[in-house]
């Protein structure tokens, strides 16, 4: 690891290090932007970023409030410097949608202010096991009167409609008038992106008793947001309660005047139904309405419960347990919270680069879904990988018209996309990057691999893997100066530091799996399922003569090699670049996407994120071991890893092949990059794929787990200073739990009848009569 980044993560930690919770104990100012994305809440429908109730009483430029829905964005035409044919017109923001989180408390007229009075207790908690966020404030305003308030938050993991909070509070040392003036805030702007930052605009708003609703309307795209809301007060608060309601235009109010009796605690709790819907007719409405009633019915100490059934469900199949470094076992399991909350799992969205956690990168999915995120879920909760590959599959028309506006054939997956269009206007940042074809072929295929899953691949995977296969066909050539064979030109691989290059190795290797699987399962298919492959056949326009093209160019495609240097060099190009170490380059000017023009950088033979690296992962059946430390100790000093999904693939190559310290380092980097915010930029929302990043890095890395051609492997290592880890995954409808201790590992079988896998080279059966093994470490 170079220096530039063992020195970013030499930070002290903002969180003490604890097994199932994210703590903050003081209230810092400086931290607040952090802790919003920290402190997020989502379901992957929608998204709190973690923002206070009461109104924030710091400077502008250290929050940004945002609640947001999975999918629901503003579109406007993009502006281009210069304009050329063909280059996508329009853009998407996902927008940010009213603040329905908005309580303030009021102790007579004095408002509850962080930064006026003193704060005597303060602490607030993210609960992983329960899925719930806690705060509790001990307040003495100017005139030492005391209060305590404790704040419970939860968007439901179990109902996507609801979020809900009880606020409840406690005169300390006084009894009086206290107010409580909860809201829904519609007066909100996007932050960042758009030019006309009103996205929204109400078109209607009513207040009752303890309820009423705010409907919004995206104007650029005619979505509907309907927030509902329905308080529920204890006993003691309906006796003594006086409830003021305001509605405005654009927002409404409840006040509730409380006289508050010293000593007693009252409580206040607001459930709130949110729906969408873009389609005339539908009415997103009555949709939340009816969700807040029954949640309401429900009552908060149920949703709360709910909660957290649904949460031991989860950590049931994802947990992973790590003996021997709290920080690290905290790290996994924030992680692995935030992941399911960004996942969009109807089919119709996705997973953004920040989650529902941040305006940054517009709310879009890229390739981080499939080649980061999909591989913890197929091996985890496979049929949220079914539902992520069906957003895909939902989108081809769109990616058909993309592959036409680039005069290709079959579909071109957009670079950056919510509703399946490109909507990146950088061509050499984006269109460029056709690997994004392949990579969720891959993930067709590894889905498939893992789950057996007939049904999706007859039904939606074989069309996604031709369409993909057909792509590459009209994108290649066969080059004469090339010995003839079929090449890439202009195209860029992972590492964005390169684009516009001819025959990035990672993109031919990749093109050359993307076709040999799509013609390995039609041929599966056609034999299995005959009616149906006709079917699509027809559909698409599959032809036999096709399939026999897909046959040939794939054996004919370039795949690069440097026999000078006996490594795999990452484009034609590359090698002939100005050679640079990141040791070289003042820290000041990293990350370079910040401090360089393009131009200097494409000069250099500098890297942004794994490329070639994470070919010797992906397809890493392909290459030998030696040239896979040729490449690392090639490539390495020479990565900048300017981008979070780089460090990870380096652990595991370097977990592959034998450098233990790199492999820890590099998931150190990883793991902890949000919680401890190497980058200084988690305030932007949480960085998805490198918390998907986190799970592969070990186990991957670490439990040296692969999977090729439908068969799993083991090569599985302590790291120096753990005492053990153990993890669960998924295989062909069963469930093995994995266990790592210095010498020993233990396979054991959870659920199902019989896994096969090798461990090393020795074959394991885990079945009813052999249920466990343990074997030892080589
Ligand atoms: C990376 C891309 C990634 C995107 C979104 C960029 O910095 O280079 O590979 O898809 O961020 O996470």
């Amino acid at each position: 690891m170079r220096t530039y980044h063992a020195r970013k993560m030499d930070k002290e930690a903002i969180y003490p290090s604890q097994a199932w919770k994210i703590t903050e104990e003081e209230f810092l100012l400086d931290h607040n932007h952090h802790n919003e994305a920290i402190f997020t809440l989502g379901n992957g429908y929608m998204g709190l970023r973690g923002t206070l109730e009461e109104d924030y009483p710091g400077s502008e430029d250290t929050s940004t409030p945002g609640f947001y829905i999975n999918g629901v964005y503003a579109s406007e035409k993009i502006m281009y410097g210069e304009e050329a044919p063909n280059l996508p017109q329009n853009g998407q923001t996902m927008v940010n949608l009213a603040d329905w989180s908005e309580i303030n408390l009021y102790i007579n007229e004095e408002k509850l202010n962080l930064l006026k009075g003193q704060i005597l207790d303060y602490k607030r908690e993210l609960d992983l096991q329960q899925g719930v966020l806690r705060r509790k404030i001990l307040w003495e305003d100017r005139q030492g009167r005391k209060i305590e308030v404790k704040i419970t938050r939860l968007i439901s993991l179990s109902r996507e409609h609801i979020g809900a909070i009880r606020y409840q509070f406690k005169a300390i040392n006084f009894s009086g008038k206290i107010s409580v003036n909860s809201a829904v805030n519609g007066d909100v702007s996007n932050h960042h992106h758009l030019r006309d930052k009103k996205a929204l605009e109400v078109i209607e708003s009513e207040v009752d008793t303890n309820t009423g609703h705010l409907l919004h309307r995206v104007k650029s795209t005619n979505f509907k947001v309907a927030y509902v809301v329905e308080h529920l007060l204890d006993e003691r608060s309906k006796d003594n309660a006086e409830v003021k309601k305001r509605s405005s235009d654009n927002r409404v109010d409840w006040i509730f005047d409380i006289s508050a009796v010293e000593g007693e605690e009252y409580t206040i709790d607001k459930i709130v139904g949110v729906n969408h819907s873009q389609e005339e007719g539908e009415n997103p409405l009555s949709d939340a309405r009816a969700s807040a009633a029954r949640a309401s019915i429900t009552g908060f100490e149920n949703l709360v419960e709910e909660q957290a059934e649904f949460m031991s469900g989860y950590w049931q199949d994802v947990d992973v347990k790590i003996d021997g470094d709290d920080s690290l076992q905290q790290a996994f399991r924030f992680n692995a919270f935030h992941i399911l909350q960004a996942t969009g799992k109807d089919g119709q969205t996705s997973v953004a680069a920040k989650g529902i956690s941040g305006e940054y990168y517009e709310g879009h999915y890229f390739w981080d879904t499939e080649s980061y995120i999909l591989p913890f879920y197929a091996f985890q909760r496979p049929e949220v990988a079914r539902n992520l590959l069906l957003f895909r599959y939902n989108t081809l028309d769109k990616a058909r018209k993309n592959a036409e506006r680039m005069k290709l054939n079959g579909v071109l997956f957009p670079w950056r996309t919510i509703n399946g269009e490109e909507a990146s206007g950088f061509f050499m940042g984006s269109t460029v990057q056709y690997h994004i074809n392949a990579d969720i072929a891959y993930a067709v295929n590894l889905y498939y691999q893992v789950s057996r899953d007939q049904e999706f691949i007859e039904n939606y995977g074989l069309e996604i893997l031709i369409e993909t296969a057909r792509m590459w066909l009209s994108l290649g050539s066969y080059i004469p100066m090339k010995n003839n064979q079929f090449c890439f030109n202009v195209v860029c691989g992972p590492d964005e530091y390169k684009p516009g290059v001819n025959n990035n190795a990672y993109t031919n290797y990749m093109a050359k799996f993307n076709l040999d699987t799509a013609v390995k399962m039609a041929e599966i298919i056609k034999e299995r399922a005959p009616e149906k492959y006709k079917r699509l056949s027809e559909r698409i326009g599959l032809t036999e003569n096709e399939i026999k093209e897909m046959k040939e160019i794939k054996e004919d495609i370039y795949l690069p090699h440097n026999e000078e240097l006996e490594i795999t060099p990452q484009d034609d190009s590359f090698l002939y670049k100005n050679p640079i170490e990141v040791d070289n380059i003042p820290d000041a000017e990293l990350p370079l996407v910040k401090n360089w023009h393009p131009l200097i950088i494409w000069r250099y033979q500098v890297i942004k994120q794994a490329d070639v690296i994470l070919l010797m992962l992906q397809l890493g059946d392909q290459f030998g071991r030696d040239l896979k430390i040729r490449n690392y100790d090639y490539y390495e000093p020479k990565t900048t890893h300017d981008s979070s999904l780089s460090p990870a693939i380096y652990s595991i190559l370097a977990s592959e092949i034998g450098y233990k310290n790199q492999a820890y380092n590099y998931f150190m980097q990883t793991a902890r990059l949000d919680l401890d915010d190497y980058n200084e930029n988690a305030y932007q929302g949480v960085h998805t794929a490198c918390m998907g990043g986190t799970w592969l890095a070990l186990v991957q890395g670490f439990g040296g787990m692969r999977m090729f051609n439908g068969k799993l492997y083991f090569h599985p290592h302590l790291p120096d200073s753990w005492n053990e880890y153990q993890f669960r995954l998924r295989f062909k409808g069963s469930q093995i739990e994995v266990t790592v201790k210095e010498n020993q590992v233990k396979y054991m079988l959870i659920s199902g009848d019989k896994v096969e896998f090798k461990h090393y080279d020795q074959l394991i059966v885990l079945e009813e009569s052999n249920l466990s093994q343990e074997v030892e470490i080589q």
